[in-house]
């Protein structure tokens, strides 16, 4: 690695200041990530978060469906030394089940079962972690910031915070990202959009669902996958593509195979008033432009270090907020210290980005053209194919590895023998 010690944006130095601009699960990672080494090191370290959003009563939360998978535990526990919050779990996911437009196929999960809960406790819990270890945390809107040469200046509406470098850890907010377009050359990633609705159908029918999602990959436009996730208590809905809306949703809602998988939707609102409301959130598919520079960093959805397409993004948060820590304080916090100590160290995470695109490509051609039901069908038969499947819908192996066992002969024969004898 490049050595840049010499450089006076170097690594971080006793009574640095680091100010990070978002409390969701990439920032408060950072913080956290940045605390740890700053004791380990005996360095005294000012690190301030700025979060608009109040987690602890639960009257704002980041749009989130909460399943958290392998290996964020691990992170939380080894990186971080903090616990995962197992005592927020609202159930395990055991099972994915792929419907096609009329076939489906179900996974096993068994080895690596994901973690569902309520994401804003998460969040609470996360924020709490960090404020018990000497994390500053501002409650506002950050307004406006300046980015000089000798330090860094961040305006919101409670009170300016001025640091030696800014992690940029707002997540798709817009608006921030436009603050930071105007003095940086950084431009957000493009972004799906989705809709996201829950509904309670009673306990019984909860038992009945059992510890599955179920992931759909519908012929129509411009829904590009959707799930019915369990949540202890009720059923987590959402849909993604380019322009999904309530009208689309509520289409959804309506279709025959989805309403399969529905218990009781009829009933809807009977137990909670909360029922079938509809909420909009993003997901980031492509890498930002201009995500470090001098004194700034993005992690997390800012900078659109997450896998392409779906899946993980809490622990792609996370995992590049730690990376961002790192980097600051064994490289440094100029533009070349971000490209050595932290481009380089995402190269997993960016180079599987091709992959996952050709893979959302890929499924959108074989689920409008009914193909995707004969590759169900096919996996049924060929294990390498159903790994592939499994790998993709999880979230557990890199796109990489799910082009390789979904391209692999055997895979291929079975997909063809399907499509001969319909
Ligand atoms: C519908 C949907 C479902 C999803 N489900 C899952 C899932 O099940 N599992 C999973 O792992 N991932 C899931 N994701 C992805 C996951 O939510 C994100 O990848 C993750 O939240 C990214 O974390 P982050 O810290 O980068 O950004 P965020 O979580 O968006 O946090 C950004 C924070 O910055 C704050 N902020 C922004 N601007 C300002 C400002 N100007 N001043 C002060 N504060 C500011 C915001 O209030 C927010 O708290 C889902 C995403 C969507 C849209």
């Amino acid at each position: 690695m490049t050595d840049l010690r010499h450089l006076s944006l170097g690594p971080l130095q006793d009574g640095a200041r680091v100010i990070i601009l978002g409390g969701g699960p990439a920032g408060v990672a950072c913080g956290l990530r940045l605390r740890r080494r700053a004791e380990a090191l005996g360095r005294r370290l000012t690190v301030t978060i700025i979060e608009g959003k109040d987690f602890t009563s639960e009257s704002h939360y980041n749009q989130c469906i909460g399943v958290l998978s392998p290996p964020l535990p691990a992170l939380l526990e080894e990186d971080l030394g903090i616990d995962f919050p197992y005592h927020l779990t609202r159930g395990e996911i055991r099972e994915y089940v792929i419907h096609a437009s009329r076939h489906q196929l179900r996974l096993p999960d068994e080895a690596s079962p994901s973690i569902a809960l309520r994401r804003v406790q998460f969040d609470s819990y996360m924020m709490e972690q960090a404020r018990q270890r000497c994390v500053a945390i501002v409650p506002a809107q950050a307004m406006d910031l300046e980015l000089h040469a000798q330090a860094v200046l961040v305006y919101t509406d409670s009170q300016p915070v001025e640091g030696d470098v800014v992690v940029g850890a707002f997540g798709l907010d817009e608006g921030t990202a436009t603050l930071f377009a105007r003095h940086t050359s950084y431009r957000q990633p493009e972004a799906l959009s989705s809709v996201v609705t829950k509904y309670h159908p009673g306990d019984h029918a909860m038992a009945a669902f059992g510890p599955r999602i179920h992931a759909f990959l519908p012929a129509e436009a411009p829904i590009e996958f959707a799930a019915v996730t369990p949540k202890g208590n009720h059923l987590a809905i959402n849909i993604a593509g380019r322009d999904v809306d309530a009208v689309r949703m509520r289409a959804f809602l309506k279709e025959g195979t989805v309403r399969a998988v529905l218990p009781n939707l009829d009933q809807a609102g009977q137990s909670d008033p909360h029922d079938l409301r509809f909420y909009k959130g993003r997901f980031p598919i492509s890498q930002a432009k201009g995500y470090y520079g001098d004194r700034y960093v993005m992690v997390g959805d800012s900078a659109g270090l997450v896998r392409a397409f779906k899946g993980k993004g809490v622990t792609s948060a996370v995992q590049t907020g730690i990376r961002a820590a790192d980097a600051m304080f064994d490289v440094g916090i100029s533009r070349q210290a971000f490209e050595a100590g932290y481009h380089k160290a995402n190269l997993d995470i960016l180079r599987d980005l091709p992959y996952g695109h050709a893979m959302r490509l890929a499924v959108i051609v074989m689920a409008r053209t009914g193909m995707m039901d004969a590759v169900i069908r096919a996996a049924d038969q060929e294990p390498r194919l159903r790994r592939a499947l499994l790998g993709a819908v999880s979230g557990h192996e890199s796109y990489r590895q799910v082009w390789s066992d979904g391209l692999a002969p055997r895979s291929l024969a079975a997909v063809v023998r399907r499509l001969i004898i319909r």
